[in-house]
């Protein structure tokens, strides 16, 4: 018997390349056809089917806050009954730049864009532009979007050229973009000297999200912030998942180190289409209609119906909000861990605040090569007996788990039972 899941995705793929609208959706990794998500509530989604999940993955972190928050909701409605979209400013866009730029350390002034790609693409070219110079270092594991620039991998030539990892991604934008191993400081310090002064930006995630969460060894960030200001090369902190989530002022507050400039997005937006950029003043000045006139430009951007959720999201984000957080995050952790010493495993786990990933490996993960070590046959099948379970997981080791205000100590410990049923069905 199909479920309507099934028919729902097999209709898809009739109309939509692999059925959805991002790969990371698709269950290729783990196997299976993906649910169809009917709604959300809180910390839960109901699929096509009615089968109800607790939700760790909110739309991949921006529902920090859970699902279809009532004030929100209503927030949202009100915008739109006032119009959905002008193409001219208005009063939303001035308020929500404030609170960024109160929130966030480095923000002195900021553009909103419609997704973390944009405001990533829009960033080194503003490096770019800002700096007269061409290159850019960026992390191995660390994903910024899609932008040509980033979809580059390290080449043989490791130090001074990349090679496309995406067919469509010519060489001579790879000949641009240096990769190096991420935690790697001595790495960074070498590809500066190797390039001289040709690099205009290093661009990292400041806590890995997208390689499984990965921490920055200590002294790391620092050490990126050192090298940067003594060359003049504009240090960009990809914010997109850390911003507002691991501290009101995201990774450059938790690790008390302050880019140049940062990107933000996912958060921002309270679950509608937002991206950010923003940073030192005497850089943002040099976009158009300013300075050296960077082109960077939106006919949807800073939405009123996106700024309203992102605003309304942003608000609510008090101190008290990050213990609560922490305290829900931790208590899965240590249940996690618990369940593997009594069943005698010795997995690893990562966990930044709220954002937390369980590796199937016995060795410490700081590294894209660490991550890689994974068994990932082992998560696909822990995948697949937290689903059954009423657990829903990103489909995929290489993610983190997003733990929301609205996840209850019930649905916690829910989930720490579901684990350790999983875990042993895997290993037995
Ligand atoms: C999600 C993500 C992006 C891309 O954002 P989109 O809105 O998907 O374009 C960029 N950087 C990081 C760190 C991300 O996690």
């Amino acid at each position: 018997m199909n479920t309507r899941s099934k028919t729902l995705f097999d209709a898809a793929q009739q109309v939509i390349p692999g059925g959805v609208n991002s790969p990371a959706r698709a269950f290729g990794p783990v196997g299976g056809d993906p649910r169809f998500i009917a709604k959300g509530e809180g910390a839960r989604i109901v699929d096509a089917d009615g089968t109800s999940y607790i939700d760790f993955v909110g739309s991949w972190g921006p529902l920090i806050l859970g699902h279809a928050h009532p004030e929100i909701v209503a927030a949202v409605n009100a915008a739109a009954a006032g119009g959905t979209s002008f193409g001219a400013p208005t009063e939303i866009e001035v308020k929500m730049a404030q609170l960024v730029a109160e929130m966030v350390p480095s923000v002195e002034m900021v553009r909103m864009v419609n997704s973390g790609t944009e405001a990533t693409m829009s960033a080194i070219r503003l490096a770019r532009g800002h700096t007269g110079r061409n290159k850019i270092i960026k992390f191995e594991g660390c994903w910024h979007g899609h932008a040509d620039s980033f979809l580059i991998q390290a080449g043989s030539s490791a130090l001074t050229m990349g090679a496309p990892s995406s067919p469509g991604v010519t060489p001579g934008t790879a000949a641009d973009s240096i990769t190096v191993p991420f935690n790697d400081l001595e790495a960074v310090e070498k590809a500066v000297v190797e390039n001289g002064d040709e690099i205009a930006a290093v661009i990292v995630e400041p806590v890995a999200g997208n390689m499984g969460v990965i921490p920055p060894e200590p002294g790391f960030l620092q050490g990126l912030r050192d090298v940067t200001a003594e060359m003049d090369i504009v240090l960009i902190f990809d914010e997109v998942i850390t911003g507002f989530r691991v501290s009101q002022g995201g990774a450059q507050e938790l690790y008390g180190v302050t880019p140049d400039l940062t990107t933000l997005g996912k958060i921002i937006g309270g679950g509608l289409p937002v991206g950010a950029f923003g940073g030192r003043r005497e850089i943002m000045s040099d976009i158009s209609p300013l300075g050296k006139m960077v082109s960077q430009a939106g006919t949807l951007s800073g939405n009123p119906l996106a700024m309203t959720a992102g605003y309304e999201t942003l608000r609510r984000l008090e101190p008290g909000v990050y213990e609560a957080l922490e305290a829900k995050a931790q208590a899965l952790e240590t249940g996690i861990l618990e369940n593997l010493k009594a069943l005698g495993l010795n997995y690893q786990t990562n966990r930044v605040g709220s954002i937390m990933t369980l590796f199937f490996t016995e060795v410490p993960v700081a590294s894209f090569d660490a991550a890689n070590a994974c068994d990932q046959d082992l998560f696909a099948r822990y995948f697949r007996e937290m689903l059954n379970r009423g657990v829903y997981l990103a489909p995929s080791q290489f993610e983190a788990a997003f733990v929301s205000l609205a996840h209850s100590d019930a649905d916690i410990d829910k989930t720490i039972k579901a684990n350790y049923e999983a875990l042993k069905a895997c290993v037995s």
